[in-house]
């Protein structure tokens, strides 16, 4: 059915190592650990010795997920300004491991929305990303790890974008271009990528086919809710994790009065 309004992109993205920096926090943990101490691979990479200590490490620290760094911080923000400008429905995938604290999904949400991106959609999921591209019905996913680009190119109707960040990667690189699958470096290209994406499905150019029934009608001028929804923004704490102080006076807040969504569209 043709509702005439026009339906955007419908896009996945990995957190770890896409939109943050996991490999420094661990490498971190490793060495707050001790691990300088315990044998090391051949390779210099962390031993599973050292591993598996930073991971026991991990699992205790509370609210562990929001501590990490953003490769690209002003490039989260532009995504959301470019989801609400097209019209993109947007899902951040992780199978993150539970630590102590708050939920994954939570300090997952709470990190993003730090980071510039209102009312972000988390979905942690262990199972594999063809699976939850099919589920979600993605048309794109951007993801640092070429089996789950290769897993959803092969199981879904999704197209993906490896993130391969290491100039000197060129075999990533070179497997990814033959299986069909888009390589960027920084998410500020695989963003330059996904506009383009969205010009040619909505300019019906024939080079994506498959994509052809996504609607054109234009939406300007159309209502739409503030670019920043919220009254206030749930900013953890200056720890950089939401305290159970903040949860409980937000919950009192929100239990006591009424009509905060229509606040929130001023
Ligand atoms: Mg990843």
């Amino acid at each position: 059915m043709t509702t005439g309004v026009r339906m955007g992109l419908r896009l996945g993205f990995d957190l770890d190592g896409v939109l943050a920096d996991f490999q420094t926090a661990l490498t971190t943990a490793c060495l707050e650990d001790g691990g300088a101490a315990r044998p090391t691979s051949s390779s210099g990479d962390p031993s599973t010795s050292e591993l598996k200590h930073a991971w026991r490490r991990i699992v205790r620290s509370e609210n562990w997920w929001t501590t990490l760094a953003a490769y690209e911080p002003d490039q989260i923000a532009r995504l959301y300004a470019l989801s609400r400008r097209h019209r993109w429905e947007v899902f951040f995938l992780t199978k993150r491991p539970t630590t102590t604290g708050d939920t994954v999904q939570v300090q997952t949400q709470s990190w993003i929305e730090r980071h510039g991106y209102y009312l972000p959609s988390v979905a942690t999921v262990p199972s594999s990303r063809g699976e939850i591209a099919r589920a979600l019905r993605l048309d794109l996913i951007v993801d640092d790890q070429l089996i789950e680009c290769t897993d959803c190119v092969s199981a879904s109707a999704a197209k993906a974008l490896l993130m391969v960040r290491d100039p000197n990667d060129g075999d990533s690189r070179g497997q990814a271009l033959s299986q069909g699958i888009g390589v960027v470096s920084t998410l500020a290209e695989s963003l330059d990528v996904i506009e383009r994406l969205d010009t040619m499905v909505h300019s019906k150019s024939g080079a994506l086919a498959r994509l052809k029934n996504w609607f054109s009608l234009a939406t300007a001028g159309a209502p739409v809710l503030p670019m920043n929804p919220r009254d206030t923004r749930p900013l953890p704490s200056r720890s950089g994790a939401a305290t159970s102080d903040s949860i409980d006076a937000e919950r009192g807040r929100r239990g006591g009065g009424s009509g905060e969504g229509e606040k929130a569209e001023h």
